[in-house]
């Protein structure tokens, strides 16, 4: 059984997001979205708002299952029986971050990254960029694949 971990911050979900799993999904037996919760990193949203959109969005898939996790994300897909992990790719700053986590997790924990370049519609969105659009009050409905507001 092939099962991949998706693992990132969702803070919160867009399409960029939702491309990269979209895409991914018929490579993989199993596809684990895994919501990252690290103490000491700043979240705009809560872990529990994170997961619920991400369930509303893929909660109809059997495919696709949706956990958090703290830690190395390589202990994860160890525990979760997962050789795949999946990145996506917007630029070169993208790929030059990426490249060495990909080694490390390669040389340690034997687990093969697969990189998906993101569409040239999605290639300028990013969590940060949305959420300083929310938080400023401007509207981000043609940017994510359900509603998001600051509660
Ligand atoms: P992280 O904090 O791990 O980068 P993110 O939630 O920002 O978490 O991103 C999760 C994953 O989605 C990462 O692999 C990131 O490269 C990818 N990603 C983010 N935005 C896009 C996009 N616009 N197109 C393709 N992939 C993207």
């Amino acid at each position: 059984m092939k099962t991949a971990v998706f693992p990132g911050s969702f803070d919160p979900i867009h399409n960029g997001h939702r491309e990269i799993v979209e895409r991914m999904l018929p490579l993989f037996d199993k596809l684990i979205i895994a919501v990252g919760v690290n103490p000491d990193k700043k979240y705009l949203f809560t872990a529990e708002q994170r997961l619920q959109w991400l369930k509303n969005v893929f909660g109809g898939e059997s495919k696709i299952s949706i956990e958090h996790y703290t830690g190395l994300t390589a202990d994860f897909c160890k525990k979760n029986n997962a050789s795949f992990l999946i990145r996506g790719l917007r630029n070169s700053s993208d790929f030059e971050f990426e490249k060495g986590i990909a080694q490390m997790n390669r040389k340690l924990g034997g687990i093969e990254t697969v990189f998906v370049i993101s569409s040239p519609e999605n290639a300028p969105l990013s969590s940060t960029i949305l959420r300083d659009i929310i938080i400023n009050g401007g509207n981000v409905d043609a940017l994510v694949p359900v509603k998001i507001s600051l509660k």
